[in-house]
């Protein structure tokens, strides 16, 4: 027996039309590359992106067709969220920091027909454009004013809208038909692609807002500041159309100043982005002894949240942490961080030791740790193994390419992790970065957050070093706080007490600065090929 209810499909351009509608005069605040601040609304939104579905069209660009873009948060490149995918199209975010022979690389696989850039980019489409020859055109996301300087012939996104009235009914699109393309970041081998389906970005949108998630609610200003070219900046520029919450899109300037700043202005409520960002809004407003008006609560994911940072965020600025981790096979969400009733009731010490984890799956996800064998291992908080997930919002296979990475209709994350009783997941490390000593493995992201909690410390990596007898043994490489003086045998000996003894690393290495890839994580394989040779006191 059918179900009688509408089968209306899961369309993107339906986020943003509910946004237009219904919070209409809800305004999207971007800080331009231009410099000055640009404000609209949601309704000047929708009619911009109908706009450049319309111009895309007469450009020639069919169903299906990819449109990359190279752009910072800001509202053009929301209206390319909107207005590639709401006829048909594929928008296809590439990351601006990857070496230009990626981009390119990524560009030529995705088949992209057109790419719209942000003009800061210009260099960089120089660079790649010779070596994409089937790229039909590059549009600048800027007014005839502002076009760039460019070796490539390039045609400008605001002329190309000023020819369009924006009368345009968003076709209904088959919800399993591709929406957006996002590919990996490629530290291992080629990046590859995560092809997503409208009904996946919808559902995802769904699961991002609830209240045990993000909780992107109407009575929100949010700041993504992870970037629009980084797995659709966690999906925020989907759950807030769908919340109807204010939009802060804070353009280039990521520094702590500039964000301290836009988010005091703008009153913005809540936040989202990678530790290394929250490091540096913290010293910045450390230095300056400033408060945040307005910021409630921000979402930290990409790596593992230092507990430190986590902490300075909570006692000192009453902002709450929600851990997040996920990764862009997954749309990205997979866990957040929250406590039920009965978990906030525990001791202080045990909630804080549960807030540093990686948090509950949304619903939508599920999960499961497996050992060497495939087996699946208990859900104890101690027994670790590799993260299998599954759901709608997760790959099947990657953008083309027939094997499928799946093992029993699950997809292996390359995470090791444990699962607790509480259903928290805990993440000890990449399958690729963990420390092997005598047959026992090192998290080497408990050791960094030791590390980092040493008030000398500003960044912490550890990596595996060949060793004769236990296979392999734990350095730390360490960046020192500005001004600070610390010795190779006071960090050691902080670690005492706080980890297992043959946990404590071998040896300490200081450094000016550690490498991080596009997304800025720590690049664990340069500093592993750095560090080759390092003979352990
Ligand atoms: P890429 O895989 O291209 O580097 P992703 O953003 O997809 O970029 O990265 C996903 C990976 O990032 C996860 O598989 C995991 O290893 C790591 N990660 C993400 N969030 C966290 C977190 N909160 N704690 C620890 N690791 C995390």
């Amino acid at each position: 027996l059918l179900g009688q209810m509408m089968d209306v499909p899961l369309n993107v351009s339906s986020l943003l039309a509910h946004a237009a509608r219904y919070a209409g005069d809800t305004e999207i605040v971007s800080r331009r590359i231009e410099g000055d601040i640009h404000r609209y609304t949601y309704r000047d939104c929708e009619q911009r992106a109908k706009q450049l579905a319309q111009a895309l069209i007469r450009l020639g660009v069919a169903l299906g067709g990819r449109i990359g873009t190279l752009a910072w948060n800001g509202y053009r490149h929301l209206e390319a969220y909107y207005g590639v995918t709401g006829f048909g199209a594929v928008c296809h975010t590439i990351n601006p920091r990857l070496f230009a022979e990626q981009v390119a690389f990524i560009i030529n696989h995705a088949d992209d027909s057109y790419v719209l850039f942000d003009t800061t980019f210009a260099a960089l489409v120089d660079a790649v454009a010779p070596h994409c020859p089937k790229v039909k055109g590059w549009i600048a996301l800027a007014d005839e004013a502002h076009m760039p300087a460019l070796a490539t012939p390039a045609l400008s996104y605001e002329t190309l809208l000023a020819a369009e009235n924006g009368v345009f009914d968003w076709p209904a699109l088959d919800e399993r038909s591709a929406s957006n393309l996002c590919y990996t970041s490629g530290t291992t081998g080629h990046p590859k692609g995560a092809l997503y389906s409208h009904r996946s970005t919808v559902l995802h949108a769904y699961g991002a807002a609830l209240p045990d998630a993000m909780g992107c609610s109407a009575r929100d200003a949010v700041l993504p500041v992870v970037p629009m070219f980084h797995v659709n900046a966690w999906g925020i520029p989907h759950a807030a159309p769908l919340a109807g919450a204010k939009l802060v899109l804070p353009g280039k300037d990521l520094d702590g100043k500039s964000l301290y700043e836009l988010m005091e202005a703008e009153r913005v409520t809540f936040s989202a982005g990678v530790p290394t960002v929250w490091m540096g809004l913290l010293q910045y407003v450390r230095e300056t002894g400033k408060r945040f008006s307005s910021l409630a609560r921000t979402v930290i994911g990409g790596s593992a949240c230092p507990p430190a940072v986590l902490r300075e965020f909570e006692d000192v600025y009453g902002v709450r942490v929600i851990h997040a981790w996920g990764m862009t096979e997954m749309s990205p969400l997979g866990t957040l961080m929250r406590l039920n009733w009965e978990q906030s009731q525990r001791p202080l010490a045990e909630r804080r030791r549960l807030l540093e984890k990686q948090g509950a799956v949304i619903f939508g996800v599920d999960m499961k740790i497996v050992g060497d064998d495939g087996r699946e291992l208990p859900r104890d908080g101690v027994a670790f193994g590799d993260l299998h997930v599954r759901g709608p919002w997760v790959i099947d296979r990657y953008f083309r390419s027939d094997a499928s990475p799946l093992v029993d209709g699950w997809f292996p994350t390359g995470d090791v992790a444990t699962i607790d009783r509480d259903g928290f997941l805990h993440i000890t490390d990449r399958s690729k970065d963990v420390i092997k000593s005598g047959g026992e493995w090192i998290s080497s992201i408990e050791i960094e957050n030791v590390a980092i909690a040493h008030p000398a410390v500003a960044e912490a990596a550890c990596i595996a070093i060949a060793h004769p007898k236990w296979t392999e043994r734990p350095l730390l490489v360490v960046v020192p706080r500005a001004g600070e003086n610390i010795t190779r045998d006071e960090l050691l000996a902080f670690y005492e007490g706080k980890v297992a003894k043959w946990w404590i690393p071998d040896d300490v290495v200081f450094v000016e600065q550690l490498p991080h890839t596009a997304t800025g994580k720590l690049q664990k394989l340069k500093l592993r090929e750095m560090f080759r040779e390092h003979v352990l006191r």
